[in-house]
């Protein structure tokens, strides 16, 4: 079993996520960077074995996702009327086979669903219009994402905006409440299904956003566009409101959450970008979410998202696998849906204790 060099500080279940311990932010704590014991040749030997699409898997996803999304959405449009109950009850189910659909966009955007990058594009693009992500755009971002989790000098990139305990404590009053309101769990559950739809409709061109991006955005804006014209010239207004709307909303709202959970939690990597790691950052910067197998499934077993970091080509219907295939995939932090609730709260990352808090256990 392959350990780490430096020991980690306690784990959520050592520790207890309602125990965290009030930092001493002018303390200096040991601070050697952790580093995975694990030779390069090792783990990429694991990553190569999964790594690439099986195309009658991969075309069964889009089957089976697809199919029942449309299905559930024209059930969900024929009860409106006679029972508009039974359209609500079937928002959670809409809402997981969107984020299913979001997984395939996620594996067409690593490259690793199809085998025809035409084809593989071409799937990431409609499956982003259908969740109102600019597949170009998105996939540049979360490369960026990847490149860079866990590195404190690199933030920014496909993350929520994460200060470390000085930046905070030098921001103004003002600055600091701007900072208290994102953060607060109520902003990114409610608000933040919002944003996310609304803040990807424009994005201006910069270093990281070239014509191509900016291209993309507008395409999936148009198609976005012309998929709701053509279904409330087929459905209704009240359909695409009623129907579409409310679901995207709470997929969204899971999608967030789910992007919080495999990076923010208290004892996750963060290191200087001197020190940083890409394997030590994708095993312990990663957390591994056990989920039950149904939200598995609707989840693309993204909650295995420590495998996913070590090995973004390895397509979702091969994450299972990969992790029951070696022992360091042990090492990542596990997490159950009750501790990625709790995890809403931690908010600051504490540079001497190196890891992530709550904005209670500041120091008054
Ligand atoms: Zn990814």
């Amino acid at each position: 079993m392959r350990t780490m060099r430096v020991p980690r500080p306690q784990t959520h279940q050592e520790l207890g996520m309602s125990d965290v311990a009030v930092p001493n932010v002018s303390s200096s704590l040991p601070s050697a960077p952790r580093v995975l014991d694990l030779p390069r040749e090792e783990w990429t030997a694991v990553v190569a074995r999964f790594t690439g699409p099986d195309v009658r898997r991969a075309l069964w996803q889009v089957v089976n996702t697809l199919g029942p999304l449309a299905a559930t959405f024209w059930a969900m449009y024929q009860l409106l009327d006679p029972a508009p109950w039974a359209t609500a009850l079937l928002v959670p189910l809409a809402a997981g086979l969107l984020v299913r659909t979001f997984i395939i966009m996620h594996d067409c955007a690593h490259s690793s669903f199809l085998p025809w990058p035409k084809l593989n594009d071409a799937l990431g693009f409609v499956t982003g219009v259908l969740t109102v992500t600019p597949f170009t755009q998105w996939r540049r971002d979360h490369a960026l994402h990847h490149a860079s989790s866990g590195d404190l000098d690199r933030r920014g990139h496909g993350d929520i905006t994460t200060l470390t305990v000085r930046e905070y404590l030098a921001l103004s009053p003002k600055a600091q409440r701007q900072y208290r309101f994102v953060r607060h769990p109520l902003t990114l559950m409610l608000l933040g299904p919002l944003h996310l739809m609304l803040n990807q409709r424009i994005r201006g061109k910069s270093k990281a956003t070239r014509n191509k991006q900016v291209v993309s955005v507008w395409a999936t804006n148009a198609a976005i566009a012309l998929g709701v014209t053509a279904a409330i010239w087929a459905w209704g207004a009240k359909a695409v409101l009623l129907v579409y709307f409310p679901a995207m909303y709470v997929a969204a709202a899971a999608g967030i959450w789910l992007f919080y959970v495999q990076h923010q939690f208290e004892d996750a990597y963060w290191e200087e970008h001197g020190q940083w790691d890409y394997a030590t950052a994708a095993i312990t910067g990663s957390s591994h979410l056990r989920l039950h197998p149904i939200l598995g499934w609707f989840t693309g077993n993204i909650g295995l998202h420590h495998v996913h970091h070590i090995g973004p080509r390895i397509p979702n219907y091969r994450l299972q696998q990969a992790h029951e295939s070696h022992p360091v995939f042990d090492e990542a932090p596990v997490m159950t849906i009750a501790q990625g609730m709790r995890t809403l709260r931690l908010a600051l990352f504490d540079e001497d204790a190196k890891r992530l808090i709550r904005f209670a256990d500041l120091p008054r």
